[in-house]
């Protein structure tokens, strides 16, 4: 057998197609949606994300700044440009690109995003929410492979869906949401003994862990659907998930491959998340609650 490829770039551009209609019926209304990024340091990676960010906002007409901060930026002046972004209207979203500098608590930041404005998903406000299934912004990894899951038609209740690792960006939100969907959820991490085990009983495997290759295809049950969350760069320079993709693709009915899996579509939930923040703040959000709507 060789697994269905999960093509994350082509189910992107259903959503973006989608958000863009959205977005023009929204500026009809006066209302142009607008994300702010904040990235503090010349971090080259970060660099790299948030010009993506804002490239993909202008591609559906939303509008988009990016506020990019010294690296001997003090904790105070970037929390006076959070709260200004905070009380500036045409602001619906406002991502800080993490990881900050060492001199910065991160966390602080965080919290001092306006909640409603959270388009990452990570204050607490959200976090908590998301944990009783009322959250307005699921973090967007974990949201995109939700909705990568609900594109191909995989089914959720009733399966066991493991996911590796479980960090607050990816592992715990993905393990959440899962269940919300009516899986049975098993997290695995550094600390456990024996994953093989685990995995190889996974109906739904998800890998976000950042070790190159780990998860072969001896640990994975045939006809499992795996998702690979992780990007790790080889010496060559090639990109890589966390998933061997050669043998765990002989393995699996569907896998996502890295590139052009899992990332691609966690911008698209940023967009998501922003074109709903902007809904929301123009009276036209179609629920107070959570929502799987992306
Ligand atoms: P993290 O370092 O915060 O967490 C990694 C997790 O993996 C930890 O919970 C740890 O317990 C677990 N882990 C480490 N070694 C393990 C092992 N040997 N066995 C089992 N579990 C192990 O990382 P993160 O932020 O959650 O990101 C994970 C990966 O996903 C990274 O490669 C990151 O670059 C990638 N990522 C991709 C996207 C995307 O858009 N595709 C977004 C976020 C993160």
């Amino acid at each position: 057998m060789t697994a269905k490829i999960i093509d994350g770039k082509a189910i992107s551009e259903v959503f973006r197609a989608e958000y863009k209609v959205r977005v023009d019926r929204l500026i009809e209304r006066g209302v142009k949606p607008g994300l702010a990024v904040i990235i503090v340091g010349d971090d080259a990676a970060s660099q790299v994300y948030v010009r993506n960010k804002a490239r993909a906002c202008e591609a559906i007409g939303m509008h988009s700044e990016v506020h990019a901060l010294p690296a001997d930026t003090s904790q105070e002046d970037l929390l006076t440009w959070v709260n200004n972004l905070n009380a500036n209207s045409a602001i619906h979203g406002i991502l800080v690109q993490l990881p900050l500098p060492k001199h910065m608590d991160d966390r602080a930041v965080i919290e001092a995003i306006y909640p409603m404005k959270d388009v990452d998903g990570f204050h607490y406000a959200n976090m908590g929410a998301l944990v009783i299934d009322e959250s307005w912004f699921p973090p967007c990894t974990p949201f995109g492979v939700m909705q990568m899951l609900a594109h191909e038609g995989v089914e959720i209740e009733g399966k066991h869906a493991v996911v590796i690792g479980r960090s607050n960006i990816v592992g715990k939100p993905q393990a959440m949401l899962l269940l919300k969907a009516g899986a049975t959820v098993t997290v695995c991490h550094s600390k456990t003994k024996d994953l093989k085990k685990f995995t190889r009983d996974a109906d739904i495997l998800v890998a976000a862990i950042g070790c190159a290759n780990m998860v072969t295809g001896d640990m994975v049950k045939p006809g499992a659907v795996v998702i690979d969350v992780g990007i790790n760069r080889l010496p060559t320079g090639k990109l890589c998930g966390d998933v061997d993709f050669e043998s765990a693709k002989l393995v699996a009915a569907a896998i996502t491959p890295v590139p052009g899996g899992v990332g691609p579509m966690t911008i698209t939930m940023l967009l998501g998340n922003t074109l709903r923040a902007a809904e929301r703040a123009a009276g036209m959000a179609k629920s107070a609650g959570f929502t799987m709507m992306a």
